[in-house]
């Protein structure tokens, strides 16, 4: 059983009902955030009840918000691999490297948590018109879960998004519109036609439930390593939903005892071809600015303005963490060296954290005895040419 109680905006605090759905907030237009009462489930739950638990990210649905177990609409959202590196990690004279690798999740990257969270809400709520702008997996994530809930997705995407997109949300039976211009301008389509066509907008971050369920990555990192935090995380950033996920994800835990105050110093990495959080990070400011001419390989990572900017830069600055752009160039050459030193096929997304792991430690701002997970986001798969 869920113990959601409410949504509240994560700027204002205003709080709004969870019992219907919700997209930003009504007074001042930011992401909502889900809320439970976690002094009532301190009171009853523990982490022997998990032992008995299904393997999957559905284990902890006391904090996630579906309210009806049968409205869960899934494709086997097993918990992923926290893979030990020793190989790469000796190479980069690091002590403790681990790779949690999302690549498992059905359509091969983690997008499908926060999709097979939003479509069941969406299925719980009764809707059946879902709308996504996308840069590409989260678009196949959402035609996937939509087609095995009944229900039509609406998707728009670049047109240079990778052919692996394209063809996947076809084949799922979903409505493409292949669009000339990046996710921002995606996102402005599906909001201006939302309303006429009766569809329900699933962006990230402005429906609040997807973040619930990347939320379930940091969930099950603290399980793996035994219910405590590494030093670093390092994640490859385009929207941000992971990390602001990942970030509640440990204050959940804290507030029900299960983990303490100490957080792993959280870092971004993005592409030198559209890198607004690594700017803003670095000049100090609490919002990222629009990055024009947005251009990288990872195709994930190209979000010139993400809606959640804020809870991102907040996440870093309180973890004590940073923000690091990593060339093209850098990110193909660790590909071929999470593969040849780990076994690990991994999408660009994935390897820009090895690329940015590389520089922070050429900085000397990670220390050799640290221990450090990276997240890979996706297969190498999901990574393909440009549709057009
Ligand atoms: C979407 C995506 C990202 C970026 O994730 P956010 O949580 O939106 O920052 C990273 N890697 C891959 C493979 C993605 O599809």
């Amino acid at each position: 059983m869920t113990y959601l109680t409410h949504l509240e905006c994560s700027l204002c605090g205003k709080l709004h009902p969870a019992t219907e759905p919700q997209n930003l907030c009504t007074a001042c237009g930011k992401p909502l955030l889900a809320r439970y009462d976690l002094k009532a489930l301190a009171q009853v739950w523990n982490k022997a009840i998990l032992a008995d638990r299904r393997e999957d990210m559905w284990r902890y649905r006391e904090i996630l918000p579906v309210t009806d177990l049968e409205n869960i609409v899934s494709l086997g959202e097993t918990m992923t691999p926290l893979l030990r590196a020793k190989r790469l990690g000796d190479a980069l004279n690091l002590k403790l490297l681990w790779i949690k690798d999302e690549s498992r999740l059905p359509t091969g990257a983690f997008k499908a948590r926060g999709l097979a969270m939003a479509v069941s809400k969406a299925k719980e709520f009764g809707l059946t018109e879902l709308a996504i702008p996308s840069a590409g997996n989260a678009a196949t994530a959402l035609s996937v879960y939509a087609a095995r809930a009944g229900m039509r997705a609406h998707i728009f995407m670049p047109k240079d998004a990778p052919s692996f997109n394209a063809k996947t949300t076809q084949l799922a039976g979903a409505q493409v519109e292949l669009v000339d211009g990046l996710i921002t301008d995606a996102g402005r389509i599906v909001a201006e036609r939302k309303e006429q066509e009766g569809w329900f907008d699933v962006s990230t971050l402005k429906e609040p439930y997807r973040v619930e369920g990347k939320k379930t990555m940091g969930l099950e990192l603290a399980e793996q390593l035994g219910w405590r935090l590494p030093d670093v995380i390092i994640y490859p950033t385009g929207g941000g939903t992971g990390i602001v996920g990942m970030w509640k994800a440990f204050e959940e835990l804290e507030r029900l005892g299960w983990i303490g105050s100490k957080r792993p110093r959280m870092v971004s990495v993005q592409s030198t071809g559209c890198a607004p959080i690594v700017k803003a990070f670095h000049e100090g400011n609490s919002e990222a600015e629009f990055w024009e001419n947005a251009s990288t390989i990872a195709a994930g990572l190209r979000v010139p303005k993400a809606i959640g900017d804020f809870l991102i830069l907040n996440a870093l600055r309180q973890s004590g963490g940073t923000a690091v752009a990593v060339s093209d160039a850098e990110i193909l050459n660790a590909m071929s060296e999470l593969a040849s030193s780990e076994g690990i096929l991994s999408c660009p997304e994935g390897a820009a954290t090895v690329a940015g792991l590389k520089t922070l430690l050429d900085r000397q701002m990670i220390e050799p005895d640290g221990e450090v997970v990276l997240f890979n986001t996706g297969g190498f798969a999901v990574y393909s040419e440009h549709n057009s």
